[in-house]
């Protein structure tokens, strides 16, 4: 198979680039994600490198599922094993084959977010610590924020007794941690920077073994995971690695969690890189849709520089529509949705894409009411649901008792008479002997002790029954045992739950096929194992390199196996395969992503961009960021949507609409529907829907309002512009505008640190000052 037929001549150029390491800046939709596979395939075929000696970092777990679908499609090689994953998937894999070295109990697990809140919870009360002073989420962002910059809490420095306080919270955590046998996502990427870093025999095997690492969407990457890469490629040590790293830094959009798009120029410093590749013809949007998002972009400064050309034509404007609610907005959205699907669009080719993932519920419900199926990207995964927690907790147990997350979360549920108090007690004699609460129970006596001895019992007696079972009749054991099945059944509204319960043994099933653990494997032990030829298991006596003929040994169980997995691809269990769905998610979620129709809804002020942008130094370029993300994951057909009044987080919020739009290219846009006529139309023509300059000027240009407002002084709402007044919520603030007549009166206040809001007269609670 021609792998190289399908390139324009740049993609051409950098898939056959030499062993040198290079950079590939393009903006969305150029190809890089094509370039970057296409290349894996090109290195193995021509011979230049082994499977094995490829290592490729993905931005989520599907992006990594569809390369190794892709590259088996283009190779004959069985592409299985590959190092293919994200950097947490990848540095777990490192970490379970080499965790003596790690100093990690074998079936070591992992904390989602919401696990290791609750553990930072439990901590600060065990220790009595104040939690209004040291509150657990400020708590856990240190912690985490410190891990992504490489460091113990023996490294951070702390200015005052507060932060002294947290420093020593954060060594507190890391021993409890390891006591459980347990670590975070933050904790998997430093565990195994600190392990190579460390251990120099293992450090220059994968050094030499993954002779060319590639990495997609690297201007996402943190500090810690540039220097990760460094390590592995031997950067400091004359050991020539090869990085093939391609990104965008117009699509940078994790600077809130730590991610550094300086990485990209520090990378091309660091290695010297002679090879920096632009691909500026875009494949994927047609013309109107690039050249909003040309626009838009165009406002940032700090840009590397690049531009995106189409030969698609210019396609359909961009369409847009102002709603007086978000229930009319996700109305609009139905009706439209309904119209691309009768001309023949696949409900899967239809994204809708918000800020915020509270936004979601009153599409879903529109979507749910007008039976048209979709599957929600990143809200309440499966994984991450109750019953199934539950479920899980109950496996980790069996995997690794030590695991005191999982042990309080189901010790008394279903109920079996263990109450607050005796896990107090329990709690008590975990801590004077410095071991978990598993390892406690023997301690207790009287009732306590009897009922815990009994959970133990239970816990022990699932082990026992399937150690030789495959790993779905595991779980199907586990259901059983635990009681959870008879417990959701007489739930008034269990049978959900019940049904995503069932769904664990089907995912269990579909794990085992995917990942080639044999059908029959006992999920305790069994090989075959997830080693491969050309793997380094390192035993205390030094490393031992698998080769061709030697067994695999067992690296991770299937049980240990499947665990990880819905720690680290809690998202992908949502999206059920084969059906056609309609795709809801956030922005964020969409990177990389593309889909024929798009909408882009809620692009208000406060809203998109975000309130929190404002806080932040360049933090409505990161928005902007954002916005470029979203409109360039439309191939043919674009929407956006703004409300005049929208209910989140239990509040009404009247918003402006985003500024985003004055960036767009006008002959670009479409507007579908008339702004409701405001007071400041009344001495003027109204305006036609189409006639867009006119209406667009009137509708935007807030001056105009400002002007009108004015020379009417104070306004029949009883209050005046200049005004101070007193807000619960955001505090002192100034009318800067009225709009609206008596009854439907707007202001818009500034409240300073709150920022400017648009509240409704009639409604908001305002104190004159
Ligand atoms: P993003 O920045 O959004 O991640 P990207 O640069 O990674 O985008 P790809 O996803 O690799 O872009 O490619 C975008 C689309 O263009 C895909 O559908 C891809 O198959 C197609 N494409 C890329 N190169 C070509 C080409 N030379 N000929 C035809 N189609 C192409
Ligand atoms: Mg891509």
């Amino acid at each position: 198979m021609n792998l190289l037929h399908n390139l324009n001549p740049e993609q051409l150029a950098a898939v056959t680039l030499p062993s040198q390491s290079a950079l590939i800046l393009a903006g969305a939709g150029s190809g890089k994600t094509r370039v970057l596979t296409t290349r894996i395939a090109w290195l193995i075929q021509t011979g230049q490198v082994s499977p094995a000696g490829i290592m490729a970092v993905t931005f989520t777990n599907k992006a990594a599922k569809e390369m190794l679908t892709r590259l088996s499609t283009m190779l004959p090689v069985n592409t299985r094993g590959m190092w293919i994953g994200t950097f947490h998937g990848l540095c777990n894999r490192l970490l379970r084959t080499h965790y003596r070295d790690a100093a990690l109990p074998q079936s070591f697990q992992i904390l989602d977010s919401q696990d290791q809140l609750s553990m930072i919870k439990r901590m600060l009360k065990a220790a009595n610590v104040d939690d209004e002073k040291y509150p657990a989420k400020n708590l856990m962002y240190f912690i985490n924020n410190a891990k992504d910059q490489g460091l113990r809490a023996d490294k951070v420095e702390a200015y005052d007794p507060i932060e002294r306080k947290m420093v020593e919270l954060y060594a507190l955590y890391d021993q409890q941690c390891q006591r459980e046998g347990v670590v975070d996502f933050a904790e998997l990427l430093l565990r195994a920077y600190e392990l190579l870093s460390r251990n120099t025999p293992l450090r220059q095997h994968y050094q030499m073994r993954f002779k060319h690492v590639l990495v997609d969407e690297f201007q996402d990457t943190n500090d810690l995971q540039y220097n990760l890469l460094k390590l592995l490629a031997g950067h400091n040590e004359g050991m020539g690695g090869v990085i093939f790293a391609v990104g965008d830094d117009d699509q940078s959009i994790y600077a809130f969690r730590g991610a550094n798009v300086g990485n990209m120029q520090a990378f091309e410093r660091d290695f010297r890189v002679q090879n920096l590749i632009k691909l500026e013809q875009n494949y994927r949007s047609h013309g109107h849709i690039l050249d909003s998002a040309n626009f838009l972009i165009a406002n940032n400064t700090k840009r590397l520089g690049k531009n995106l050309r189409t030969d698609a034509g210019q396609g359909e404007p961009v369409r847009i529509y102002e709603a007086s609610s978000d229930l009319e907005e996700a109305q609009w959205i139905i009706e439209e949705a309904k119209s691309l699907m009768g001309e023949g669009v696949a409900r899967s080719e239809i994204a809708i894409l918000y800020r915020s993932n509270a936004q979601s519920r009153v599409i879903e419900h529109a979507l749910f009411a007008a039976g048209i199926p979709y599957t929600v990207y990143g809200g309440l995964r499966y994984f991450q649901r109750a019953e199934v927690k539950h479920a899980i907790a109950y496996l980790q147990l069996m995997d690794n008792p030590h695991n005191d997350s999982a042990f309080l979360r189901v010790v008394n549920f279903p109920t079996r008479g263990i109450g607050v108090r005796s896990i107090e007690q329990l709690q008590m004699a975990a801590d004077t002997y410095g071991i978990s609460l598993y390892a406690a129970v023997p301690y207790m006596t009287g009732k306590a002790g009897t009922s815990l001895g009994a959970f133990v019992k239970l816990v022990e007696g699932a082990r026992f029954e399937t150690q030789q079972l495959a790993l779905p009749e595991m779980v199907r054991v586990v259901l059983e045992r635990s009681n959870l099945l008879t417990h959701y059944a007489n739930e008034k509204e269990g049978a959900d739950r019940i049904e995503n319960l069932e769904q664990m043994v089907n995912a269990a099933t579909q794990f085992v096929q995917e990942e080639g653990f044999g059908q029959f494997a006992p999920a305790h032990l069994g090989p075959p194992s997830q080693a491969q030829v050309g793997d380094a298991v390192v035993y205390q006596d030094g490393i031992e390199i698998l080769d061709a003929d030697a067994p695999l040994p067992s690296v991770m169980s299937p049980l240990s196996a499947f665990l990880s997995h819905a720690s680290l691809e809690a998202g992908d269990a949502q999206a059920q395969a084969g059906q056609d769905a309609m795709q809801l998610m956030t922005v964020h979620s969409a990177k990389g992503l593309e889909f024929d129709a798009v909408f882009i809804t809620g692009l208000e002020e406060g809203l998109f961009p975000h309130e929190s942008s404002a806080r932040e130094l360049d933090g409505v370029d990161e928005e902007r960021r954002l916005m470029y993300v979203a409109i360039t994951r439309a191939r043919k057909r674009l929407y956006m949507s703004f409300t005049q009044q929208r209910m989140l987080h239990g509040q009404t919020r009247y918003n402006m609409k985003s500024r985003f739009f004055d960036e767009l290219p006008e002959e670009a846009l479409k507007w579908l529907s008339p702004r409701v006529q405001s007071h400041w139309f009344a001495n003027k023509k109204a305006p036609n829907a189409w006639d867009d300059a006119a209406f667009r000027n009137a509708g935007s240009d807030n001056k105009i309002a400002q002007q009108l407002t004015q020379k009417s002084g104070s306004s029949s709402s009883g209050w005046r512009i200049g005004e101070t007044v007193a807000h619960a919520k955001f505090g002192e603030g100034v009318i800067v505008n009225i709009e609206g007549g008596a009854g439907a009166a707007r202001a818009q206040i500034n409240f300073g640190p709150s920022g400017i809001k648009v509240l409704d007269l009639s409604v908001a609670k305002l104190e004159r000052v």
